[in-house]
């Protein structure tokens, strides 16, 4: 966003200061649009549109960006059109609906399509700004091999639900950091492990970013794909290097995702190679202990913990093992909300979607809103008026998508019923029991 000039530079933050302000927010989006900034103007025309649904002058503007036909320009000529590919959208006024052209109007939305209505908050850690270092400076002497992202903009208050996680986060990591007298009074390291495990899309990558956006700090996501390498010795050397370029820009959080692959338990692990980056691995995580790690915070997650060494979880690696859930209700209410809130809404019953969405993991209910504005983006193109996300577009899309979070719980059940040794998984256990999943 460097090119930008001054002036969309203050608007945007302008914008950012009142982001109720419609006719401001419309202002900038002129702007954008006469920078032939569409997509951005697209967005912001969005926001307005949900603080202002009935506004003519904002759904003109919206017509504009997306660049489609204004409001009453008659149709395009009608092309010969697959039936089955004409089915979406049924005439409101039991007139046949003109023959639409879907090839053209694919490539019409094809810009529009990508960010939509609003940036993905997973791409929130820009490529293009500075990585922090441990001075502030965002000096890229240090930058390495191993990307680590600048804090991004997602918080813990978008991560929807998840108290009980969001809570050991606090006490661990940053209630410490934005206490510095408390934490000396206390000798509370800066530092520490904990291990996220779940079915998968419940959020465990999510609400890592979200701490490193709390904390302003990196944000350095690490899977075992990144590591692993034929060669004897360089995997090893992988683990130290992101290791150390965590501690050279510390703060830093490092995020190890698909633990189970890194650290399987060593008398399952046949293969000596792997064997040594599981060894390196715990000699990165006993280094937490070390002064030098201050700043450094490890987020490990997995979706079968069962699988994952022992040794990993001692006291000063990563001593704390999480359960990540899917949403109950009001978290759902609270995902909802935030993968809507950059879209164009009207009148949505939110107790509707949530009462449907029982089981859903939130990447279930982030793809609902993803086909819902899809389902209204296309209808938009279509008919040429723009219309708003409604209640029946996320039911549609919620019938059309099956909880994904099932097949995890058939496994855990038997690790929950034999194998919940030491009380490990008691959090899992009480969570069936209440499902009647056990
Ligand atoms: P996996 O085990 O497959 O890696 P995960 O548990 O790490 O999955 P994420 O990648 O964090 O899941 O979640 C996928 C997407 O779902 C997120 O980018 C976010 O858009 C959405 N999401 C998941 N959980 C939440 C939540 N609690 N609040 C808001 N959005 C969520």
């Amino acid at each position: 966003m460097s090119d930008e000039s001054p002036l969309i530079r203050s608007l945007r933050a302008a914008v950012a200061a009142a982001p109720e302000d419609v006719p401001l927010r419309l202002h900038f989006t002129e702007l954008l649009l006469a920078e032939g900034r569409h997509n951005e103007a697209v967005a912001q025309a969005a926001v307005a549109l949900q603080h202002a649904p009935g506004d003519e002058a904002v759904r003109d503007l919206m017509v504009r960006a997306m660049q489609l036909p204004t409001v009453g320009t008659p149709p395009p000529a009608p092309t010969a059109t697959p039936p089955e590919a004409a089915a979406p959208s049924p005439a409101t006024d039991g007139t046949q609906p003109p023959a639409f052209d879907w090839a053209a109007a694919e490539q019409e939305v094809a810009g529009v399509v990508g960010p939509r209505f609003a940036a993905d908050p997973t791409d929130a850690g820009d490529a293009t700004e500075a990585p922090l270092t441990a001075d502030g400076s965002g000096d890229p002497a240090d930058a390495s091999a191993w990307d680590i992202d600048a804090p991004g903009d997602v918080r813990l208050a978008d991560v929807g639900g998840m108290q009980q996680v969001k809570d050991r986060l606090d006490a661990a990591f940053l209630a410490p950091m934005r206490n510095p007298e408390l934490r000396k009074l206390y000798g509370k390291s800066l530092r520490g492990g904990l291990l996220l495990y779940g079915p998968p899309g419940c959020g465990k990558t999510f609400i890592a970013r979200a701490v490193a956006g709390e904390l302003g700090a990196g944000f350095m996501s690490v899977s075992l794909s990144d590591i692993l390498d034929m060669y004897v010795g360089t995997s090893e050397k992988n683990v130290h290097d992101i290791f150390e370029a965590a501690r050279r820009q510390a703060p830093c959080v490092v995020f190890l995702d698909e633990l189970d692959a890194l650290g399987a338990k060593r008398s399952r692990t046949q293969h000596g190679g792997l064997r040594n980056v599981v060894n390196q691995l715990l000699t990165e995580l006993d280094g937490i202990n070390a002064a030098q790690n201050e700043g450094v915070f490890v987020l490990a997650a997995t979706n079968v913990p069962w699988d994952v060494d022992l040794a990993l979880r001692r006291p000063g690696r990563l001593d704390r093992t999480l359960l990540v859930l899917p949403p109950d209700a009001p978290a759902r209410e609270a995902i909802l909300r935030y993968h809507l809130r950059e879209r164009p809404i009207e009148s949505v019953d939110l107790g509707k979607i949530v009462k449907v969405t029982e089981d859903f993991s939130g990447a279930d209910l982030a793809h609902v809103c993803e086909s819902a504005a899809e389902y209204a983006l296309l209808d938009s193109a279509r008919s040429g008026t723009v219309r708003m996300i409604g209640t029946k577009d996320l039911l549609n899309a919620a019938k059309q998508i099956k909880p994904s979070s099932e097949s995890w719980f058939a496994s855990a059940r038997n690790v929950a019923m034999f194998a919940n040794d030491g009380g490990v998984y008691d959090d899992l256990v009480a969570y069936l029991k209440k499902k009647r999943k056990l």
